[in-house]
């Protein structure tokens, strides 16, 4: 059977072109929102996929048209050996864009090797702006290595550069503005993204609304003007101050959920290929590459998984649904 010239379009006609492979389910910080303060129970060795049954699977996923992928955890750069396997997925032939979502402890080490690889964009995951806060919220003091990794990345030339921020009701809110300020400053790109009652998020913890902020950023900085989306664009929607170097950008996954134009799949470290972040189905990727199967089967693994996603995801303020995958596991 040829499965030359295949594309995975969903039952709602959409084109999945996206590929986001968590690397680990192990993490160096402890979000309060993501993993209790001693951490989850980890995935064994075995379980985890390998990084040539990973090269593996993007071939496949190529193949079948994902042209975008990006490494997320846990913490994708606490895998040992990830600096070879970036420069041997990056050189795959037929992907447009390879990126990283790191929450930024071992990024200044890792700058040479990713730009080496020809990766150019970096999300980086920045909860606080504030040493003390950050250590809060992720319960280990390791803001300055974040920042000045960041800082870094943005003298090497990486662009865009991406900052996430989770954004708290009475943990982080307050520093809003400062973060704005700073795609005013620089060129970071700042995207707000609101807390999903995922993993040990419950809806009643903490939830702000994206419109909120926007309200705090427009009434101190003035207009937000819309930015046109690009290619490699994900959910989140772009704006800039006038005269600001950077963008804004919110991502809201709760307020007003982007599933219009859902394009990804998430691989999980330990092999299971996710139709929706936030949904609970899952098919086994790691079973059947290990049964030592052909490349069809596999590709029967990715239809079924995109013959799978949901038009919308299930979540809502109104209804306390929570998914029960961790975050962790899942990449965000
Ligand atoms: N360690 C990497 C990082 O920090 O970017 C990748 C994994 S981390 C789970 C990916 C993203 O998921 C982070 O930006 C994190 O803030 C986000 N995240 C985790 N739990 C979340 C939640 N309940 N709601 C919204 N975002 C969440």
């Amino acid at each position: 059977m040829s499965n030359e010239g295949q594309v995975l379009i969903d039952r709602f006609n959409r084109r999945i072109n996206y590929l986001r492979i968590s690397l680990t389910d192990r993490c160096n910080l402890r979000c309060i929102y993501c993993m209790p303060p001693e951490g989850e129970r980890k995935l064994r060795h075995r379980d985890i996929l390998r990084y040539e049954e990973l090269l593996r699977i993007a071939r496949i996923a190529i193949k079948l048209g994902i042209n975008k992928i990006r490494l997320t955890g846990g913490e994708p750069l606490i895998r040992k050996g990830v600096q070879d396997f970036i420069p041997m997925l990056a050189g795959l032939s037929g992907l447009d864009d390879v990126s990283l979502t790191t929450n930024g402890v071992f990024l200044k080490d890792n700058l040479e090797i990713l730009r080496t690889a020809g990766i150019k964009r970096i999300n980086v995951s920045l909860d606080s702006l504030k040493r003390l806060n950050f250590k809060l919220i992720t319960r280990f003091d390791h803001f300055n290595e974040v920042w000045e990794g960041i800082e870094k990345a943005r003298h090497m030339g990486f662009s865009p550069i991406k900052i996430n921020i989770v954004v708290m009701k009475g943990i982080n809110d307050n520093e809003v503005l400062d973060f704005a300020r700073l795609a005013i400053e620089q060129p970071y790109h700042i995207r707000f993204i609101e807390c999903m009652p995922v993993g040990l998020q419950t809806n009643s913890m903490a939830f702000i609304s994206n419109s909120d902020i926007e309200k705090t950023l427009v009434t101190k900085f003035g207009p937000l003007m819309p930015v046109s989306h690009g290619r490699h664009d994900g959910p989140a929607t772009r704006f800039r101050f006038d005269g600001g170097k950077g963008e804004i950008g919110f991502i809201n996954a709760i307020s007003d959920p982007f599933c219009k134009g859902c394009n990804r799949l998430r691989l999980t470290a330990n092999g299971m290929l996710l139709p929706c972040l936030l949904s609970n189905d899952a098919v086994d990727i790691k079973g059947p590459l290990r049964m030592g199967c052909l490349d069809e089967e596999l590709i029967e693994v990715f239809l079924k998984a995109v013959s799978l996603k949901p038009q919308c995801h299930p979540l809502n303020l109104e209804h306390d649904q929570r998914v029960y995958r961790k975050m962790c596991s899942i990449g965000g």
